[in-house]
């Protein structure tokens, strides 16, 4: 059960947030990529101001700062920050979202009203068993509900309005930021760490209860160019070299037990085509490669680079070209030199009363660009599920939990300060 002390008015302000539309824009060349996103990111000024925070500030790119001024009289305790995207995912709608309340939920099939065949099932959602008589935020069954991550904006202005009521409550300075465009993969393009000014941050971003996420995949693209001869193909004989063919028997060499998305988890890595462009003369197929160490990476790029010499040596007077480009690093490398960032949001999660769960991210987050941009970011749950789906939910109990996991981490950075 949730401590009701910390039953701020969090999930009224969730209720509220849903209800814009945020959803961002991959295909867009403008920064926020969608500007409604910036009528919410200007509402949350106004809200943070209500609550008493300082330094409200919404910069030209959208990104909301703003401060909960140190109550402690220590000197030497870090600014530490919490991190939330008010974004909503490119692949469902974001707009006319109605979130609704179910009450006391007793473990049935929860059927959305706007859509009978979007239908919320116990035995499809483990996670649901933890929730028997909570109550349980979806949306209405045509859109998503906006959970991720306007439930961690959420408990971000719930936790400082907890913490501006309660001056007793020892903490450091704390920073709170609002970002746009996440679920594109922009929310860090401008983030300015330096003027953020925190030493240590937490994206509220993360799924179940008590949960806690220092280790994403390290992530390179390969681009392979296969290069034939085209020539008509009423006179190739002898002479054309089908580029199309060559780059189909490379990714027909793939191992097809292993090494892919459809054959790993959990700490594997993967090589993955995804997409190819496609013409006799030339083909180039690109490939994602993850692995959670880094030097993992290497030996995919020598065994792609090996395998499509090998396969072009068959094609007389074909070449292949091969071209890697950096996505991103395991924050895990970052956080590893920072060992108490994790261990103190460890021990906020065990004074709420919750088990610490710790699982890799099959992923990059907004956190691991953080980190190798000088601000050491893990990511903590915000209570999400279902991710940019219409069966998206989040609990109002898990949503109460995740704030007072801010309020006592505020703390537990004050005693070891
Ligand atoms: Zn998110």
């Amino acid at each position: 059960m949730a401590d009701s002390k910390y039953e701020t008015s969090c999930v009224e302000r969730f209720l509220r947030y849903v209800t814009f539309d945020t959803q961002s824009d991959e295909n867009s060349t403008s920064y926020p990529s969608t500007p409604k996103q910036l009528e919410l990111l200007r509402h949350l000024v106004g809200e943070l101001k209500e609550v008493g925070l300082k330094d409200m500030d919404l910069d030209e790119h959208g990104y909301v700062f703003a401060t909960i001024p140190a109550t402690t009289k220590k000197k030497n305790v870090p600014v530490v920050g919490f991190i939330a995207h008010v974004d909503t995912s490119p692949e469902m709608p974001g707009a006319g979202v109605k979130p609704i309340v179910h009450r006391k939920y007793q473990g049935q099939d929860l059927t959305l009203p706007d859509d009978p065949t979007a239908v919320l099932r116990f035995k499809d959602n483990p996670a649901l068993k933890e929730q028997i008589g909570n109550d349980i935020i979806t949306a209405s069954g045509k859109t998503l509900l906006g959970a991720d991550n306007k439930a961690g904006v959420a408990e971000i202005v719930g936790a400082a309005e907890y913490l501006v009521k309660h001056p007793e409550v020892p903490h450091g300075a704390i920073r709170v930021a609002f970002t746009p465009d996440e679920e594109v993969g922009a929310g860090t393009k401008y983030f300015d760490v330096a003027k953020f000014g925190a030493k240590y941050a937490y994206t509220m971003d993360g799924e179940t209860l008590g949960e806690i996420e220092m280790e994403t995949f390290s992530a390179d693209s390969m681009t392979l160019g296969f290069q034939g001869f085209n020539t008509h193909p009423g006179y190739a004989k002898g002479k054309m070299i089908n580029a199309i063919k060559i780059a189909a028997d490379f990714i027909s060499r793939l191992p097809k037990d292993r090494l892919s998305p459809e054959t790993t988890d959990a700490y594997e890595g993967y090589v993955h085509p995804y997409v190819v462009n496609a013409s006799v003369e030339k083909t180039s197929v690109k490939l994602l490669i993850r692995d959670f160490k880094t030097p993992g990476l290497k030996e995919k790029q020598d065994f792609l680079e090996k395998l499509a010499r090998e396969t072009v040596r068959a094609y007389p007077g074909a070449t292949v070209e091969c071209k890697v480009e950096e996505s991103y690093r395991n924050m895990k490398e970052v956080l590893d030199k920072y060992p108490e960032v994790v261990e103190n949001a460890r021990e906020a999660i065990r004074r709420a009363g919750l088990e610490v769960r710790m699982h890799p991210i099959r992923g990059g987050t907004d956190g691991s660009k953080l980190c190798f941009m000088g601000l050491p970011t893990p990511n903590i749950f915000a209570g999400e599920h279902n991710f940019h789906s219409r069966l998206e939910w989040v609990s109002v109990q898990d949503m109460h939990k995740a704030v007072e996991v801010i309020v006592r981490l505020a703390q537990v950075w004050e005693e070891r300060g």
